[in-house]
């Protein structure tokens, strides 16, 4: 399910963000086939003198490492072998859902868990708008590679939090204090400090609401590297980066819900059976609400926006209708501006152009020329029962559930 308000990008595209502020990253070179994928290990070899590499799938989920989309690889050969598993692979992780995600591109990477003086040690660091608090919070640990929420639960003592006043900025002495938190000395500790600045005005710069490194490497040399990088931007802040806009992948977004953006509605899919077809995004969640405490379960949210014209109508009881496990539709309008009879008309009309709907649908029509519009719906003669009062209408979805 999509989250409001996020965009998620891939991981090779988080490190080009990375990079050009000037966080050290793990270098690497995206690829879609094993071709590709073998020429840019060759590549990386020359620029950065590496023979191992690391092969990652690159899905928008966290977990691919314990799904098997993230492999060492030592030599060219098993480069392209090792792509050629994982492309086309569905990719499951505790993220994905059962299904899995298939993987389209991989991202080949320098090994740089390369021995040495010391042995590599993985951190934890992210950087996250606070709501409740109304700052950013950067989190850091020295758990790296695990999940944080894990780590939160059982060690929760081992997670620092540094709250940064976004109208003041990181100062650097909160960097210095992180840095000292996590136990690092020397080249490491100077190396941290420059990764969390760099890396928090990589986080301001492109409106983000995360950025999430797990791992930061320490390698065997002391030097410190992102390995991993999972960032969410956000929606709203989008119409001013116009180059991060373009990173939205749709192929990982839900099919259902790039399609709806397309006809201007704003479509969530859930896993419950009763279709939901409301106009406006409050109203939308009472109705779920009202749905679940009737026993019912929502398939998805959608809200139609203020118009509700035959044509968004017609439009969103396709979407919903594709969704297997939709068993029944609650449309619930409130006419304000819109009138309900001619929502009605609109539901009539839609209805007739789709053919036969399998599915009971309840038609709650609320506010202006209410009853003229359950007129309507009575007298088309089709599958439609017609409701007022919200509760009657989770009520009647319950009955033809039943
Ligand atoms: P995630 O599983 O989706 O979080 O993907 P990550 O990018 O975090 O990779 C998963 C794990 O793979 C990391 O925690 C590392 O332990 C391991 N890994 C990633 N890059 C390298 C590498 O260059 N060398 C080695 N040896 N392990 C790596
Ligand atoms: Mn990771």
């Amino acid at each position: 399910m999509q989250k409001f308000d996020i965009m998620d990008i891939h991981e090779y595209q988080a490190k080009d963000i990375l990079k050009q502020y000037g966080v050290k990253i793990q270098e690497g070179i995206v690829a879609d086939n094993p071709e590709k994928a073998l020429e840019a290990a060759k590549q990386l070899h020359a620029e950065t003198g590496t023979s191992w590499y690391v092969v990652k799938a690159q899905i928008h989920a966290g977990g691919r490492g314990k799904g098997g989309g993230v492999k060492l690889a030592q030599s060219l050969n098993e480069v392209k072998e090792i792509s050629e598993q994982i492309l086309g692979m569905q990719l499951v992780t505790h993220q994905t859902g059962p299904q899995g995600k298939e993987v389209h591109k991989v991202l080949i990477a320098e090994d740089v868990y390369y021995p040495g003086e010391n042995e590599p040690k993985e951190y934890y660091l992210s950087i996250l708008l606070d709501r409740a608090n109304n700052c950013n919070t950067i989190m850091a640990s020295t758990e790296g590679g695990m999940d944080i929420e894990e780590v939160a639960a059982k060690t929760p003592e081992k997670i620092i939090k540094e709250p940064i006043d976004p109208s003041v900025g990181l100062l650097s002495f909160q960097a210095r204090k992180i840095a000292f938190a996590l136990g690092l000395e020397g080249n490491a500790f100077k190396e941290m400090v420059q990764f969390i600045g760099a890396l928090y005005s990589a986080y301001e710069n492109s409106d983000a609401s995360m950025f999430e490194i797990n791992p930061v490497l320490k390698t065997s040399d002391d030097k410190i590297l992102a390995v991993d990088a999972k960032v969410n931007l956000d929606d709203n802040a989008l119409f001013r980066h116009q180059d991060l806009a373009e990173l939205r992948d749709l192929s990982e977004e839900d099919p259902l819900e790039v399609e709806a953006s397309k006809s201007g509605l704003n479509y969530v899919k859930l896993d419950g059976n009763v279709g939901c077809m409301v106009n406006g995004a409050g109203l939308a969640m009472a109705t779920m609400d009202i749905i679940k405490l009737s026993g019912g379960d929502p398939a998805n949210f959608l809200d139609v926006g203020g118009g509700a014209n035959p044509k968004t109508v017609e439009a969103a009881f396709r979407i919903i209708l594709k969704d297997p496990n939709v068993k029944a539709i609650l449309i619930n309008i409130f006419g304000g501006i819109v009138r309900c009879d001619r929502v009605a008309k609109g539901v009539v009309e839609a209805y007739k152009n789709i053919g036969e709907i399998a599915v009971p649908i309840i038609v709650r029509l609320q506010g202006t020329n209410a009853e003229e519009g359950a007129k309507i719906i009575e007298e088309s003669g089709l599958k439609v029962f017609p409701a007022i009062l919200l509760k009657d209408a989770a009520e009647k979805v319950k009955e033809v559930l039943a």
